[in-house]
């Protein structure tokens, strides 16, 4: 976020990409793609690419995780080498040891996890491609992939980013507006239940602009939250939403 963008990234009231503000890119999901895990998903946001893999529940290992009346979630996100312009290190950063946590603490309160004393269930992030969002994006493949490995949970979670650009809220940041606009705020929707598992914010947002990201994140999950449903129903086949 900051400095200046090679592009405007508003032009009567037109994004970079020809969205309105409150349009989301579109949006592809596919499960059930790696036979090998208990569960998985493929999903896109635009052009980021997210692929989620679930295995367990199964013995936490190494053992000392182990809690002895719950399960434990575990999630490790990580931005493929090739994901970005330049390749990316594939060591783990500061950044995705941050996003691991935040998206593990966005999906913890649907999981029934105490149904799985002294087991572990880990979630496998890999950012194929990365144009904004990828946090967001990775919370919704997780969550598919959860519930496609058949864990029991209360509802499905879904991502969605709201930013701003200049004093406009818009919705699903690409990786121009995350990087040259003026406020990026991140939600995780627990939509059938009007809950919020993960809301953060860079830039300086008023109050009611403030209630407006969270209004047009409900708006935006909702099309997502249907087509997640809509995916687990018909597993193996390929789901894609303009909005
Ligand atoms: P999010 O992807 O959730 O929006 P950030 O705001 O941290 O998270 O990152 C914004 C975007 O910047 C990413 O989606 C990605 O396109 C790009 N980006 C992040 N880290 C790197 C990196 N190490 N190299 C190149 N681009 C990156």
């Amino acid at each position: 976020m900051g400095g200046k963008s090679p592009v405007p990234l508003l032009v009567d009231g037109k994004r970079v990409d020809g969205r309105l503000p409150e349009d989301h890119r579109p949006v592809t999901m596919r499960v059930g793609v790696l036979p090998n895990a208990s569960g998985s998903a493929l999903v896109g946001y635009g052009n980021t690419v997210v692929l989620a893999a679930v295995y367990g529940p199964r013995e936490a290992m190494p053992r000392h995780i182990a809690l002895p009346d719950t399960g434990v979630l575990r999630v490790r996100y990580h931005m493929a080498p090739f994901s970005t312009d330049e390749r990316k290190s594939p060591a783990p950063t500061r950044r995705e040891i941050e996003i691991s946590k935040v998206v593990r603490q966005a999906l913890e309160p649907v999981i029934f996890l105490e149904q799985f004393p002294k087991s572990s269930i880990d979630v496998f992030l890999e950012v194929l491609q990365a144009d904004g969002s990828t946090r967001v994006t990775s919370i919704t493949a997780a969550s598919l992939a959860l519930a496609d490995s058949g864990i029991p949970m209360r509802d499905l979670v879904v991502g969605v980013s709201i930013g701003k650009i200049g004093d406009t809220v818009v919705v699903d940041l690409n990786k121009l507006e995350d990087n040259y606009g003026d406020g990026d705020m991140p939600i995780a929707v627990v939509y059938r239940r009007s809950w919020i598992t993960l809301m953060q914010a860079d830039g300086s947002w008023t109050v009611d602009e403030v209630k407006k990201a969270i209004g047009l994140a409900f708006r935006a999950a909702e099309p997502i939250y249907k087509m997640e449903r809509d995916t687990l129903k018909g597993r193996y086949s390929e789901q894609a939403i303009v909005s």
